[in-house]
């Protein structure tokens, strides 16, 4: 079953040049494993801990993305191998993940989570807070992350004008932040964005990242 769904959404992302994010998060490694099988390496969790504990059981070629809200005391953990954070949204939590990942000699790619939604139980920043992270002298001086991106979330909403405003402008912040920060680094190209609900519409939108769990997994 959920192979003939990642066999259709690969054919659709085919078309885009975009990445599936397979989401398990409260799902078992045995669900991880199946997909596995089937070619898919890039798995996405909301819990640190669960994370941890899911990279220590399955493959090491696995990818591991955070996606969820992050609390600074908690990078330590994944820091050794997270591949993608994809829900930065302070400096101070930027810093920290800076630090852990000099301890362990890597560079830690992240996105800025930007808050898109009517919604206010979203985590994220607005844009004028990305811009003033990324125009401050504390971030010119991190070394060992690299952001890659941006990430944001929908409203929860059947209203699909509204979803493809929401993806709409966050692809025209992505587009601004890479003229004006990112000119001579091609690494900004990332935008993370649909999920099994509204992933069609962040496709039209741009999106280079889709993160999909209860289409692949079932409910949660
Ligand atoms: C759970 C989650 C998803 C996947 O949601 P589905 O509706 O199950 O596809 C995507 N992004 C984030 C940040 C999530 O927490």
């Amino acid at each position: 079953m959920s192979n003939e769904i990642l066999r259709k959404i690969n054919n659709e992302l085919a078309l885009t040049g975009a990445k599936l994010v397979a989401v398990s998060k409260t799902k078992p490694v045995s669900a991880i494993e199946a997909l596995y099988r089937d070619g898919q390496r890039i798995f996405g969790e909301n819990k640190v801990q669960e994370m941890v504990e899911k990279h220590a059981a399955l493959p090491s070629d696995i990818q591991w993305h955070l996606i969820g809200h992050l609390q600074t005391n908690k990078v330590k953990y994944i820091a050794s191998f997270v591949s993608l954070i994809h829900s930065v949204d302070s400096l101070k939590l930027l810093e920290e993940i800076n630090k852990q990942a000099q301890k362990h000699h890597r560079v830690i790619n992240c996105l800025l989570q930007i808050y898109i939604a009517q919604e206010d139980t979203k985590f994220g920043l607005t844009a004028e807070e990305a811009k003033t992270l990324l125009n401050s002298l504390e971030f010119s001086s991190l070394k060992n992350v690299n952001i890659c991106g941006l990430m944001g979330m929908a409203s929860n909403t059947p209203d699909t004008l509204t979803i493809a405003h929401e993806f709409q402008t966050l692809q025209q912040l992505f587009l601004e932040l890479r003229a004006s920060f990112f000119l001579d680094n091609n690494s900004f190209c990332e935008l993370s964005m649909g999920m099994s609900a509204d992933y069609p519409i962040a496709l039209q939108h741009g999106a280079t990242l889709i993160r999909i769990g209860s289409l692949l997994f079932g409910e949660r």
